[in-house]
């Protein structure tokens, strides 16, 4: 038997967008000069991605796990767990995980529900607040400014637990009540917890300092949207393929994790828009040797569509291009599929409902070719799918599906 085609998955993240004035009513994608995928684009099958269902406005995980073929209404938990690989925290199936908030407590009033929004990293408080009650282990790791989250380890841990943020200033920090009989042993460490976390808080030398200083102390961690993480099936056992992975920002780079790819090293690898494109290029090119599925994700350019920058957005596309010139050459090895995980709009600097471009981009398909790859040329081809069919989709291009029936 011949040796079947790697599948490379490349999601430029927050990739499509709506017009800009800036170019005169062209998107980023629209007005960039991208030689290299526009050519792509004219060997292929392109169209338009729905990364869930027509209409919904995804975030980056609730997009990655359907295009990875995990149904989202079914394995996606709440932010919690999210929230907490995005922080690098080791999370597995059962933990419970919360958003937490670092605020200022007066009494058990929450005065300020962001602690000043705090510069100063609050690492060591997190630390100094992560420790056992009973046989269940409580992590802290800390976000940029008051962000944090909190990530539960034991056993007969449940999700059924009220949040202590009063979503509110001027109103005291509530209790973690049960909100279903099977949060009673949740709740009743949580409650624990607080209670000596707050011992801990209120006299930590980070404290201190804020308060000679005149500045808002954090001396309360604000809990929500608990989750519990979802068991979810090893993606090389789902699919069959030796699996890998090209990513930068920790979110995603957990959920690979999770679903037991493994990592590809690339040097100089950031999610800011100053990644080492050409890195990344290259570390696929080698690890089609060795992995038979590669997902990468390029950040740069929903960074650039949060800041509303469409022109950086625009140079990041254009980089991310010229990067990606010696990829056309892996067409007899490899099928590329290039897509975003939702499109995100430089011009309100949010995420859209908006489909996605997306090509397939292999030798010896029945072309169903782009003129260029942006928004409306993949959109005049016709051909859409959603999310949750582009593996199936890449698989049998890559003939790596069984037959369905007789
Ligand atoms: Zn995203
Ligand atoms: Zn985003």
């Amino acid at each position: 038997m011949s040796k079947k085609k790697a599948i490379v998955l490349i999601i430029m993240d927050g990739l499509g967008d709506r017009p800009s004035s800036k170019f005169n009513g062209k998107t980023p994608m629209e007005s960039a000069y991208m030689p290299n995928m526009n050519k792509m684009a004219r060997n292929s099958i392109s169209g338009l991605m729905h990364p869930f269902r027509e209409g919904v406005v995804c975030g980056s995980d609730t997009s990655h796990l359907s295009i990875l073929g995990y149904d989202p209404e079914k394995y996606y938990t709440g932010r919690g767990p999210f929230e907490a690989l995005g922080l690098g925290m080791k999370v597995e199936p059962g933990d419970i995980a919360f958003r937490a908030n670092y605020a200022t407590r007066e009494g058990k009033t929450i005065t300020d529900r962001r602690a000043g929004r705090i510069e100063k990293s609050t690492s060591q408080l997190s630390r100094g607040i992560s420790f056992k009650v009973d046989d269940v282990e409580i992590q802290v790791a800390s976000g940029v400014e008051h962000r944090a989250a909190l990530l539960m380890k034991g056993s007969g841990l449940s999700d059924k637990v009220k949040d202590t943020d009063p979503h509110e200033a001027g109103k005291p920090y509530n209790d973690p009540d049960f909100v279903h009989e099977e949060g009673r042993k949740t709740s009743y460490i949580l409650k624990n917890y607080m209670e000596r976390a707050r011992i801990i808080l209120d006299s930590h030398p980070f404290n201190e300092e804020l308060k000679k200083n005149g500045k808002l102390q954090a001396n309360e961690l604000l809990l929500r949207g608990a989750g519990m993480a979802p068991r979810l099936e090893n993606f090389g056992k789902k699919y069959g393929m030796k699996a890998g992975y090209i990513i930068g920002i920790p979110m995603i780079k957990g959920l690979a994790e999770m679903i037991g790819m493994e990592r590809i090293n690339v040097e100089g690898m950031t999610g800011s828009v100053n990644t080492n494109y050409r890195g990344k290029i290259k570390a696929i090119a080698d690890g089609i040797e060795k992995y038979e599925f590669i997902l990468v994700n390029i950040k740069a350019t929903d960074v650039a569509a949060h800041d509303r920058d469409p022109v950086l957005k625009r140079e990041v596309m254009e980089r991310i291009d010229e990067a990606m010139e010696p990829l056309s050459a892996l067409k007899d090895r490899a099928l590329l599929v290039f897509t975003g995980d939702h499109s995100t709009s430089s011009v309100s600097g949010e995420h859209t409902g908006d489909p996605v471009p997306i090509m397939f981009y292999t030798d010896g398909i029945n072309k169903r070719e782009s003129e260029s790859f942006n928004e409306k040329s993949c959109g005049k081809t016709g051909f859409s799918l959603r999310g949750q069919n582009v593996m199936d989709y890449a698989l049998q291009i890559s003939e790596r599906l069984e037959k369905y029936g007789a």
